[in-house]
């Protein structure tokens, strides 16, 4: 699961459902809430985005919902998928849902469940029957045995609650007003409901909200640094979400102008035009046209309507997935020099896809820059790209990347000016220099670099023992 939200006091449960579709970029496989009506629980969910979820026109107590970006488990094929890959989801009187990825599910019990939101809920559940329904303690047993990241939200006995694992891997904020408490991945879904934002969930931090807006905050576990997942600034947070205090539109402004910086030391011919792929490097575009006095040119267009190029199955899929993504003004392109900006490139698919579609059409030179640093390491911690073989940075060097692509010249972000431009120092930066920031993800790397890869399954779903 990817998007969170959980909503205390009545609130219109065909809103919650607009506010969940503010976290459709963080996952579009499918999307589910759940609600509580009389004495139980209900759900709807559906495959592709929150605005197909079909639910009552009803007012409920309390409202969790979900958008899903597979990180385990298959993607979401039919229908049939929804109870067991979708949340929200119940285990006897939790129910919960979960951003994040959980490493060691299989080293920590045998219970067979399908997706790690379902883990997590099963393995609170276990522990509130052993405990007496003790929450913070549940929580407590949950830190100690389980590896990985988890934002998460859920209703326990009538409360709403959050919790951040200790490295605060992925974010959560939370805010309230007298009638209601809203907790969400990210900040603007509480600006939509008129909720002033609060504060982030602190790592390490279980809130417990009752119905009359009371809060109680309990310290779980410390780490003596935390380990903020960079790529949601770099791509993954809508440029609205205001995280640590920062806004992801300013981030993306400022790793804009960064690379700018370094454009200029390779004192190549200016460009006439800057250009962003849509939507994620608008603000860096705009920043590097600015710093390089280039105009900015939107010549570049995406097709709106089309579902996403990077959860496809085969690399043909993906290409031709790529090939009608966009749409170019090709008037603006013949005989130009072009600086094309995007926010990563992960197996080099769109760049490739887009350096050769400019020069069909003419282009004299294409110079491409990625906003983020080379990525040589797989992600375990929540963004699915959990194995090296997806991840050219992984395998090829830089300027091999330039001639894969075709660029006339490549400029990547470098990683200081990524901490600099996030404007914080403890960040989790492992898919650009392999500092995993948990044991059993440095285990499970071990684990890579002694076996051979037959199959292109998930290093943390892998199998080692065979
Ligand atoms: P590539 O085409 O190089 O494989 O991937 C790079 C493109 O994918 C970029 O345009 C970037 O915006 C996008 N991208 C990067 N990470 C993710 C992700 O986790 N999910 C999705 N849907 N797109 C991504
Ligand atoms: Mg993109």
């Amino acid at each position: 699961m990817c998007g969170v939200l959980g909503i205390l006091g009545n609130f219109q449960l065909k809103m919650a459902r607009d506010l969940l579709l503010l976290l459709t970029h963080r996952g579009q496989d499918a999307a589910g809430l759940l609600w509580s009506d009389e004495n139980s629980f209900k759900t709807s969910k559906a495959m592709g985005n929150p605005g197909k979820i079909e639910v009552p026109e009803i007012s409920p107590k309390h409202i969790l919902g979900s958008t899903r970006y597979p990180t385990t488990g298959k993607r979401v094929v039919s229908s049939d998928d929804l109870d067991t890959f979708v949340g929200p989801f119940n285990s006897d009187d939790i129910s919960m849902t979960h951003n994040g990825n959980i490493t060691n599910m299989s080293s920590v019990s045998n219970i067979q469940v399908d997706c790690d939101s379902e883990f997590i809920a099963e393995r609170l559940s276990i522990h509130l029957k052993a405990n007496g329904g003790n929450l913070p303690d549940a929580f407590k047993k949950l830190e100690g045995e389980v590896d990985g990241s988890f934002s998460l939200t859920g209703l326990y006995q009538e409360k709403l609650f959050a919790y951040r694992d200790s490295h605060g891997f992925k974010p959560l904020v939370f805010g309230r007003t007298k009638k209601n408490t809203i907790v969400a991945s990210e900040s603007q879904v509480l600006d939509m409901a008129e909720v002033p934002l609060e504060r982030d969930v602190y790592p390490g931090e279980l809130l417990i909200f009752d119905q009359k807006g009371t809060m109680e905050s309990h310290s779980i576990s410390q780490n003596s640094t935390h380990s903020h997942c960079f790529f949601e600034y770099v791509y993954f947070a809508h440029p609205a979400a205001k995280m640590e205090n920062q806004l992801v539109y300013d981030v993306r402004f400022r790793l804009g102008r960064a690379l700018a910086h370094s454009f200029l030391k390779l004192n190549l011919e200016v460009p006439d035009y800057v250009v962003p792929v849509p939507d994620t490097s608008r603000p860096a575009a705009q920043a590097m046209a600015e710093t390089l006095s280039v105009p900015m040119r939107e010549i570049i267009l995406k097709n709106r309507y089309l579902g996403r190029t990077f959860i496809a199955g085969s690399q043909e899929e993906r290409n031709s997935m790529a090939k009608s993504k966009y749409i170019y003004l090709d008037d603006k392109i013949s005989g130009k020099t072009i600086l094309v900006v995007d926010d990563s490139i992960v197996r080099g698919t769109t760049a490739k896809m887009i350096i050769t579609d400019l020069k069909k059409r003419g282009a004299a030179k294409v110079y491409f820059a990625a906003t983020c640093p080379p990525q040589t390491h797989p992600c375990y911690y929540g963004i699915d790209i959990a194995t090296d073989s997806e991840l050219i940075a992984c395998t090829t060097d830089i300027n091999s990347i330039a001639d894969f692509i075709g660029a006339d010249a490549l400029i990547y972000q470098e990683q200081h000016t990524v901490e600099n431009a996030i404007g914080l120092k403890d960040l989790c930066l492992a898919c650009l220099d392999g500092n995993y920031p948990t044991e059993h993800a440095r285990k499970i790397r071990n684990n890579v670099s002694q076996h051979s890869s037959t199959t292109n399954q998930r290093d943390y779903e892998r199998d080692f023992s065979q």
